[in-house]
């Protein structure tokens, strides 16, 4: 590659290495529209200076004069002229836009000679010296690193001198004075002469702008937005032809999006200012007019914009986000990049821009990022509204959407005034599957530990809940009933809103947006439905929430998880009861109960998933997570001088349950290893909905599946249930059910011997998240609220695997699990239904791995369906 392009020969493709700017310029240069001339010094040029010990290659300067040189030709303008000057701006450009983290430079070429050119050229002393002195200032900011209240001091005692109070109102000699003045602060900063030849002063610019790529504010930036070198690498270095939109009535600066980037409307949206240059606009010092008044203010330029917007339109096939300037009149234009859009703009344009055959069906849906329509399913913050609340702490976004209510830290408190129509906020520590009752009574969930697959973090995105958790900043005090963060204390009953979108809490109720799912966006689903080879499928442990997914586009649930049927208020007593029981005896009568129960709650999500797939996993967590925690339950029996023999004995049997290391303990097909009767009533009660659904004629496809199978002799203990099950129901209802009989894979081993498993089980899915915490050795509850964030900061890993698929590790060994398995039973079923399926980035990785689906939660369904859709285009 050359060091340096001018805009006409530049390939605009080549953004890497010209960034979006160059690109930009090149592109529009490349369309005969009226860019001024110009050229780019290309980011290797960056990073060749880097590698220089901060030094320009040597072949740089000579092709940037060759340049110069082609410049003059096309402008008539000379460089270092007393008659008539060329000046230029020296402008940043990564590949990736940077807003306002790297430095400019306008006006550069003027000095005590071409000044005086300039104001022949210009026909106006004044601005001349007014723009040299703009120049001054800003490099000695920024090649000198000058601090500008240095020059505030001396314009502002020049102003009083002079005895005016505007900057526009000082004349040609008090500018003169300042000129010098200034040249003097950098002189005495630098101890050099200031750099008077353009040739010098241009140098100087494109080492400093180089230099801002590695300025602590881009750096931030970059980190903060994880900006990695495969995305940027360097700076390009834009060297433009100044053109003036201060130079009076007949001149102005704007910025616009060819679409409206609100509601994706067609139309020309955006500001402008007249007589002002572009920084006015950027920075927000003047308020801008709209550019609808452009059209009577200066009408052919009007024209010019509207033309040149549907020209670059045409040509990107993406709404355009553009720079321009007026200067005496001439329309010219200055940057096009593509629009940084709202997800509904984003949806409406590109079912738009397909009607308009500007795009196809397959560009419509790959252009949205699918994890953004997220944002279309949730009530969301008022945006204007936010900056009038202050910012309490910032925690993991853990379920999305936005809620304010009372904040409670009392798991009974939260229940019982939510029921009395009170908005809560339930604020803990953790929360325990005891604790679900209070997450239908609150409005959010927010707690100070836990990662994205810890229990709040699952329950709430099942409930379709706002929920922050990991709010490590975060101080909760159960005894006060208070809690603290960014020196603010927030008391019981004191008003706080959360947005388990972002992440962040705010003190008081900061009003809320209401979701709408458009036509337009159903649209794009319905696109999308038929593009995706991936089949989707929900979490779900409800009607109501199988219901929502399926109007979403779930096609069958991909995990049911039955524990959630214990904690609805009516059966947690009767489940606490079942663990309690002395004798197998007892334990079977309150079994026989509980087994009721869960027959009906089975025929109302078969019932609404009708025609599909339910796959009902039986019971997985640890029978301890139903007592209360022996510690809390102790103290409340002092507190409460609680001497009962029945409290007593949940207190025993909570001792006598609690393991150290519970994920890795007594739980899944482990408990029915010990307690076979369970899974026995949880199988019986899936035959029975079945046939009673099957009398009514109701298309209920139940299957069951089994957590944490480790090996072949697991999983055939517990067939030999079902088998045992199935016969009974058969011979009962003198009919054959045909209930598919799988297994989860989120133990290690199930993985390395699924052509073993594939001999009993008919389906297998993953279970990411237990496998994510296996592989990684990596505690799914803590994780991410403790150490994980490090690991990110200091780049040791990218993304959190308990959100993201880590495709070399975890992906792997699904790979190995997919295909012995698959050896065995050429077609089975191979889905994943923990977090990561709902996640574009996984779903992608599940496609090319031939998995059968991916199930998620309900509010991600059609993020699950376009990330589908675009995995397969
Ligand atoms: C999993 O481990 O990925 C899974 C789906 O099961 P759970 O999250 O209920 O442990
Ligand atoms: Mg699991």
């Amino acid at each position: 590659n050359k060091p340096v392009y001018a805009f006409e020969e530049a390939d605009s493709k080549k953004r890497m290495l010209l960034g979006g700017k160059g690109a930009g310029l090149s592109e529009m240069t490349r369309l005969k529209l009226p860019v001024p001339p110009g050229f780019t010094i290309t980011t290797e040029v960056c990073n060749k200076y880097y590698e220089n010990g901060r030094k320009l290659p040597k072949d740089v300067m000579p092709a940037v004069m060759k340049n110069i040189l082609k410049m003059e030709k096309k402008t008539g303008k000379k460089w270092n002229s007393t008659k008539n000057p060329l000046l230029v701006s020296v402008r940043s450009g990564a590949a990736i836009s940077m807003p306002g983290m790297m430095d400019t430079i306008l006006n550069l070429g003027l000095n005590e000679k071409t000044v005086e050119g300039f104001a022949v050229q210009t026909k106006n002393p004044r601005f001349s010296w007014d723009s040299y002195r703009r120049f001054i200032q800003l490099f000695g900011k920024v090649v000198f690193g000058v601090n500008d209240e240095k020059f505030d001091h001396v314009l502002d005692s020049a102003k009083s001198k002079q005895g005016v109070t505007d900057d526009s109102k000082l004349n040609v000699e008090s500018l003169k004075k300042i000129v010098k003045e200034y040249k003097k602060i950098c002189e005495n900063h630098t101890k050099r002469k200031f750099p008077d030849t353009p040739n010098e002063q241009l140098g100087l610019a494109i080492e400093a702008v180089f230099r801002s790529w590695m300025g602590e504010r881009a750096v931030v930036y970059r980190e903060k937005n994880g900006i990695t070198k495969d995305i940027a690498n360097g700076t390009a270095v834009n060297v433009v032809t100044m053109v003036f939109g201060n130079m009076g009535d007949d001149s102005a600066t704007g910025v616009v999006f060819t679409r409206n980037g609100h509601n994706g409307k067609r139309e020309i949206e955006g500001e402008y200012l007249t007589n002002a240059q572009g920084e006015d606009v950027v920075a927000g010092v003047r308020t801008g007019k709209n550019v609808e008044l452009l059209k009577k203010e200066m009408p052919k330029s009007h024209k010019e914009l509207s033309n040149a917007c549907e020209k670059l339109e045409k040509h990107f096939r993406e709404p355009q986000d553009i720079e321009f300037t007026i200067e005496q009149g001439k329309f010219y234009l200055l940057q096009t990049r593509t629009a940084k859009m709202s997800a509904g703009a984003l949806v409406k344009t590109s079912v738009d821009m397909v009607k308009e055959k500007l795009i196809d069906k397959n560009r419509s849906l790959t252009r949205i990022p699918a994890q953004q329509l997220e944002a279309l399913l949730h009530r969301t913050m008022d945006e204007s509204k936010v900056k009038d609340h202050k910012q309490l702490a910032k925690g993991i976004a853990a379920s999305p959407g936005a809620a304010s209510g009372i904040a409670i830290f009392d798991v009974k408190k939260a229940i019982e005034l939510g029921e009395a129509g009170k908005k809560v906020i339930l604020i803990r520590k953790e929360t325990k599957p005891e604790d679900v009752p209070a997450f239908f009574s609150a409005e959010g969930i927010l707690t100070s530990l836990g990662g994205k697959s810890s229990h709040a973090a699952i329950v709430s995105r099942g409930m379709g809940k706002p929920c922050i958790v990991g709010c490590a900043e975060l101080k909760i005090n159960y005894e006060n009933n208070t809690c603290t963060a960014n020196g603010i204390t927030v008391k019981e009953n004191e008003m706080v809103s959360i947005d388990g979108s972002v992440g962040t809490v705010f003190i008081g109720e900061v009003p809320t947006v209401e979701p709408k799912v458009t036509k337009d966006f159903q649209t794009i689903l319905s696109w999308a439905q038929n593009t995706k080879q991936l089949g989707i499928r929900a979490n779900a442990d409800t009607p109501d929430a199988a219901k929502l997914a399926r109007q979403y586009g779930a096609q069958g649930i991909g995990l049911c998880r039955t524990e959630r049927m214990f904690n609805e208020s009516d059966r947690i007593g009767l489940f606490v009861e079942m663990i309690m029981a002395e004798s197998q005896e007892e334990r079977n009568k309150v079994l026989k109960k509980l087994q009721e129960l869960q027959k009906s709650d089975f025929i109302g999500i078969l019932k609404a998933m009708e025609g599909y797939k339910v796959t009902i996993r039986l019971l997985d967590p640890p029978l301890h997570e139903f007592l209360p925690n022996p510690e809390e339950l102790k103290d409340r029996m002092n507190k409460e001088n609680d001497k009962s023999k029945k409290t007593q004995r949940v207190l025993d049997r909570a001792r006598e349950l609690a393991e150290i290391n519970p994920m890795m303990g007594h739980r899944g097909v482990r408990v029915a290893i010990t307690y076979p009767e369970i899974y026995k009533m949880q199988i019986t009660a899936v035959f029975e909905a079945a046939a009673e659904l099957t009398k009514k004629k109701v298309n209920a496809k139940p299957q069951i599946m089994i957590p944490q199978v480790g090996s072949l002799a697991e999983l055939n203990y517990i067939k030999s249930i079902y088998d045992d099950v199935k016969k009974e129901i058969e011979q009962k209802y003198k009919k054959k059910f045909k209930i598919n009989f799988g297994t989860m894979l989120e133990v290690v081993r199930a993985c390395l011997t699924s052509d073993e498993l594939a001999d009993t089980a008919e389906f297998f899915s993953f279970g990411t998240n237990d496998l994510t915490q296996a592989v990684f050795s990596f505690s799914r509850e803590d994780a991410e609220g403790k150490f994980l964030p490090e690991y990110m900061e200091k780049e040791l890993l990218e993304t959190s695997p308990f959100q993201s698929i880590d495709v070399n590790g975890v992906g792997h060994l699904m790979k190995i699990g997919i295909r012995q398995g698959r050896d065995i039973k050429k077609d089975l079923e191979i889905g994943i239904c923990g977090e990561h399926g709902g996640d574009p980035n996984s779903i992608k990785f599940c496609h090319s791995a031939n998995v059968s689906y991916v199930s998620a939660s309900p509010h991600r369904i059609p993020i699950a369906i376009v990330a589908a859709a675009q995995a397969a285009i």
